[in-house]
């Protein structure tokens, strides 16, 4: 599949993209990254009611440090899958949204992918919806949240924060990584007066567990900054992808959580005096 030909805007983030940006030479790649004049998106997707307050604008990223076993998107994990943007490129899309969003109280969110592996670029596009009017929201599993500056911060009306389970090894066999670095970042959005919106997803087996949940819940209603919790049921849109990918899906016997521990994990959260949906 060519860049050219293919559009910057996608029905939904569940489209497979592959190798769109592979002609880019690696130094140009690197320069791009350092300057944040150019990014690498997967696409841009309108509508969405659940990445951010009204209805929001979502560009999604490409490159992710994490494998999380239950990734929907796993053609965003590689940066030279998405299509090449140049930030003047992704602010003129944005452009485009701009009346509407202001009708619908709706926002800019930066998805991935994690859009962190991409701070110059995020700031860059930030910057260029705040000089818009436009609310922003950033996506993110927190990992690289020391790339962004104090002052870098108050350009971000919103962090969708993710955090995956509490205990470190669970943490580590469900993404490869070390949770730390996330709790941090939300300890300093918390010192920050920063809003955070927690996006949990519940994977029967995998992240259900009470105890974790409500480690989870008691330290994100001790930040003091954490308006909501969504808490997102596992499900199997993204399966084709690691099929098409002939990426090891090890969650293909994972069923959707049933309602009623839907309603038990956001009773945890709402136990410790958080909103929770
Ligand atoms: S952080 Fe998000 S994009 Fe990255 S592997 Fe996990 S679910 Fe996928």
């Amino acid at each position: 599949m060519a860049a050219g030909k293919t559009s910057l805007e996608a029905k939904s983030p569940y489209e497979l993209r592959v190798n769109l940006g592979r002609d880019m030479p690696e130094s140009d790649v690197r320069s791009a990254l350092a300057s944040g004049d150019m990014g690498f998106l997967h696409s841009f997707t309108t509508g969405s009611t659940v990445d951010g307050p009204g209805v929001s604008v979502v560009a999604w990223t490409t490159g992710c440090m994490y494998r999380c076993l239950y990734c929907h998107n796993p053609d965003t994990w590689t940066m030279s899958n998405g299509i090449p943007v140049t930030v003047a490129k992704a602010t003129e899309q944005l452009r485009k949204y701009r009346q509407g969003l202001k009708v619908m109280s709706g926002g800019f969110t930066l998805s991935g992918g994690e859009a962190l592996m991409q701070d110059r670029f995020a700031v860059k596009l930030f910057a260029a919806a705040r000089r818009m009017g436009i609310h922003t929201a950033l996506d993110t599993n927190g990992y690289l949240g020391d790339r962004l500056s104090d002052e870098e911060l108050e350009t971000i009306d919103l962090v969708l924060l993710d955090i995956k389970t509490w205990d470190p090894e669970r943490h580590k066999k469900l993404t490869g990584m070390d949770p730390e670095p996330t709790l941090a970042f939300a300890r300093r959005l918390a010192a920050r007066n920063r809003s955070i919106w927690l996006r949990f997803v519940l994977v029967p087996g995998l992240t259900d567990d009470v105890d974790d949940i409500s480690q989870i819940a008691n330290f994100c209603a001790g930040l003091g900054n954490v308006r909501r919790v969504d808490v997102l049921p596992f499900h199997q849109m993204g399966r084709y992808k690691w099929e098409k990918l002939k990426l090891n899906y090890q969650l293909g016997q994972v069923q959707a959580p049933p309602p009623e521990i839907v309603d038990r994990t956001i009773g945890i959260f709402r136990a410790a005096g958080l909103t929770a949906y």
